[in-house]
């Protein structure tokens, strides 16, 4: 049976930015009989994701991920053999048909920004707590926020890139405001929209814009260490090394700074995307999704989503 699928083509190395032409797309045959136990699989939908990038390097750093070959497949294709125990059937209702969010809100990225605040966040109700997120209108940062808000924090101001995503988190995911990190003076905007100072910082890009938010924060307040998409084109180490003045910072302040991955409390999966799915289907969390057609479109959705290309998850749509 004939079948398309993306290989790596060429790595950007540990320094480099990616571009469309790391991946190339080719034709392919799957074995007519399937083994024992082997399933046939027809992609619907495909998710791009930050942590891909690691992935094109060498050597991952990390880990929780292999490196992908030069000329094999970059895991997914449109239609593909597994062994039936490695898959997992999903149920449309939980989603309301809306299969796509098995990738995001009711999926990793979901489960990523619930059990980050709930497990790293320490938001209590009725403490008046305001919560910044940075790559806030992102898979992850777009629900982090929405759930800081139910779970109790008066404000939840999101950091991004572009004046479309601050209105989309205002109008559309109930963010108090927004700053637009490309335009706005980030320091000052802070000031003005978190006149009580900030309690609870969901990081997921570090660098500067985390430096200037830390700068900010209330003595006993909490970091949720989610990503540092800013210095994933660089060959530093994970979580990468902080300036001797924000370590003060946080020793001083007795702010919390652990790392968080959401692999490592798989034991609270399942609750968790049920609470997730009533959310989304009772309307308290809004999705965001950028949806583009067609698996040639592979590279090139997951280097504009490393570049602010997509607001909320980026889905590439395979088939019907
Ligand atoms: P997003 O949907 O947030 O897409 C990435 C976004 O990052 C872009 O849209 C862009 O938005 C922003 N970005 C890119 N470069 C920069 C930069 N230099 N400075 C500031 N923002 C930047 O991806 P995800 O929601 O999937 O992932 C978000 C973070 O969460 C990542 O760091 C990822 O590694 C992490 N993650 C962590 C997990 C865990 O277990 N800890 C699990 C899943 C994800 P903009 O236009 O605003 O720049």
């Amino acid at each position: 049976m004939p079948v398309q699928r993306v290989v790596l083509n060429s790595r950007p190395g540990n320094n480099g930015v990616p571009v469309p032409a790391h991946f190339r797309l080719e034709e392919t045959t799957l074995a007519p009989d399937l083994e024992d136990g082997e399933v046939l699989v027809r992609t619907l939908c495909l998710s791009v994701d930050p942590y891909m990038r690691c992935r094109m390097n060498e050597d991952t750093g990390v880990g929780y991920v292999t490196p992908w070959q030069l000329s094999e497949c970059v895991d997914g294709g449109d239609q593909s053999c597994h062994e039936g125990s490695a898959l997992q059937k999903v149920d449309p209702q939980v989603v309301d048909g809306h299969l796509s969010y098995f990738l995001g809100a009711v999926g990793i990225t979901g489960l990523t920004a619930l059990l980050g605040v709930r497990e790293k966040g320490n938001v209590t109700k009725e403490a008046n707590q305001t919560m910044v997120v940075s790559g806030a209108a992102g898979a992850c940062g777009s629900v982090a926020g929405q759930i800081g808000r139910l779970d109790g924090c008066v404000r939840a101001v999101g950091i991004c890139g572009s004046e479309e995503k601050c209105r989309a988190l205002v109008e559309d995911c109930g963010f108090s405001a927004a700053i637009n990190y490309r335009k706005e003076d980030i320091p000052a905007k802070l000031q003005e929209l978190c006149p009580d100072g900030i309690d609870v910082y969901f990081d997921n890009v570090g660098g500067g814009i985390s430096d200037t938010v830390i700068a900010q924060m209330n003595n006993n307040s909490h970091v949720i260490l989610c990503g540092q998409i800013s210095q994933y084109n660089k060959d530093v180490p994970y979580p990468p090394p902080l300036s001797e003045e924000i370590q003060e910072t946080l020793r001083r302040k007795n702010i919390t700074r652990e790392r968080f991955t959401v692999l490592n409390y798989m034991n609270k999966a399942d609750a968790a995307l049920c609470e997730l799915s009533q959310l989304v289907k009772s309307g308290h969390i809004n999705v965001l999704e950028t949806v583009v057609e067609g698996i040639e479109k592979m590279g090139d959705a997951f280097c504009s989503m490393m570049k602010g290309g997509n607001i909320g998850k980026q889905i590439i749509k395979i088939s019907e």
